[in-house]
């Protein structure tokens, strides 16, 4: 999808920016070399997530590590003193000799900044995201609020898939039921339900085909799908993710893990094979089983691209998520996280609690990794969420 701002949205943020609640008295800048700067992180922090002093104290520990970003091109280190907790927290946690409380964006700091390619108001920052969801709430003043998110099985599926089954506490998962624990955890607040499998064939569904050149198996255009889609999608249904075993491919490219139309509130991921851009008829083999790393692919691919279904853009800020990748093994090398700025969108939207989903998310990742095999990615966010979690309760 692309991440270019949308020019209404950049539009309606002017150059000297009226932010939600801010309260930044113009005759305190200036005061200080420590006080100015002081005061430009807590205006442009505000940018970036807007007014979180209502929100829990972990809420607010967690949204303020958006600082991290505007910190991380300054050049002056003396005046980054009290912006670094979360690096000394987390150095602490580890045990390591090495704080580096004079650089906020070490390795050991829970979310990595980006460098900034260009101001502020350029971004998908917070407030600009929600000038865009109020336009939208706001043409749709009259309609009754949807807050559920379909998952559509699309087609066949191999036998390995139905015969799935992950075990937690009190129930015994199906392998769309997994997938929809996660999202349901991911996106609290919001209601995920699956719906029964189509058929493609049966359906009457009209979905442009061909067969690639590299790998020679069947793929569909993606694109054909998200009308085909919206049509499906219940009354009470905010929007829907069908989720395929055969390749996709956006028109006029080679291939597409996962692709998400705003417009038709569609998206479809694939997962039966990836990066064809790589094939080697040799060496490759379908998936064959489901194990941590076609769970991982899964987990990413869906709630990056839901995401993308509540408005948020490619995230510029920081290594996240919802990241723009150029490949499948890029897009895999992302964080499953959202970082502050695009967790607080999320936030707003589903209403939950930061830590709350937190917690759950690292039950049901644990569950997960107790039952498959290869879960080394799954278990590197496990311990993301291990510090981030202790990090907010401390
Ligand atoms: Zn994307
Ligand atoms: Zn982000």
């Amino acid at each position: 999808m692309s991440a270019t701002p949308q020019d209404e949205v950049s539009t309606s943020i002017s150059a000297t920016p009226q932010v939600e609640g801010a309260s930044v008295d113009d005759e305190e800048l200036g005061k200080t070399k420590t006080g100015d700067f002081k005061m430009l992180i807590k205006k442009d922090l505000q940018y970036l997530v807007g007014n979180i002093e209502k929100l829990p104290d972990s809420a607010r520990k967690l949204f303020n590590e958006a600082k991290l970003y505007l910190m991380a091109e300054s050049s002056d280190s003396s005046t980054k003193e009290g912006f670094v907790s979360l690096s000394t927290h987390v150095n602490t946690v580890l045990g390591s000799s090495q704080t580096d409380s004079k650089n906020p964006s070490s390795k050991e700091s829970l979310f990595t900044p980006l460098k900034k390619s260009a101001p502020l108001y350029y971004a998908q920052t917070y407030i600009q995201w929600k000038s865009a969801q109020d336009l939208r709430d706001l043409y749709g003043i009259c309609l009754p609020k949807r807050k559920t998110i379909y998952l559509q099985p699309i087609d066949e599926f191999p036998d390995f898939i139905n015969t799935f089954r992950l075990k937690t506490h009190h129930l015994n998962l199906n392998f769309f039921e997994t997938l929809q624990g996660f999202c349901q955890i991911f996106f609290s607040g919001f209601e995920v339900l699956v719906r029964p499998p189509l058929s493609l064939e049966g359906g009457g569904w009209s979905v442009r085909s061909r067969y690639h050149e590299s790998t020679k198996t069947k793929q569909y255009c993606v694109n054909d799908f998200y009308p085909l889609l919206q049509k499906a999608l219940p009354a009470d249904g905010f929007c829907i993710a069908g989720i395929i075993w055969t390749d996709i491919f956006p028109e006029d490219y080679n291939f597409v893990l996962g692709e998400a139309s705003v417009k038709h509130q569609a998206a479809v991921v694939s997962f039966g094979r990836f990066e064809p851009l790589g094939f080697d008829s040799d060496s490759h083999s379908d998936v064959n089983t489901i194990d941590g790393i076609v769970m991982w692919k899964l987990f990413k691919s869906l709630s990056h691209e839901l995401c993308h279904l509540f408005g948020l853009e490619h995230c510029t800020f920081f290594l996240c998520a919802m990241n723009e990748s150029s490949s499948v093994s890029d897009a895999m090398s992302h964080p499953l996280f959202l970082c502050p700025v695009c967790l607080r969108k999320l936030q707003h939207v589903c209403g939950f609690d930061v830590l709350e989903r937190y917690q759950q998310l690292k039950q049901f990742l644990s569950t997960v990794v107790s039952q498959l095999e290869h879960t080394s990615q799954l278990e590197e966010a496990l311990a993301w969420l291990d510090l981030c979690v202790g990090y907010l309760n401390s």
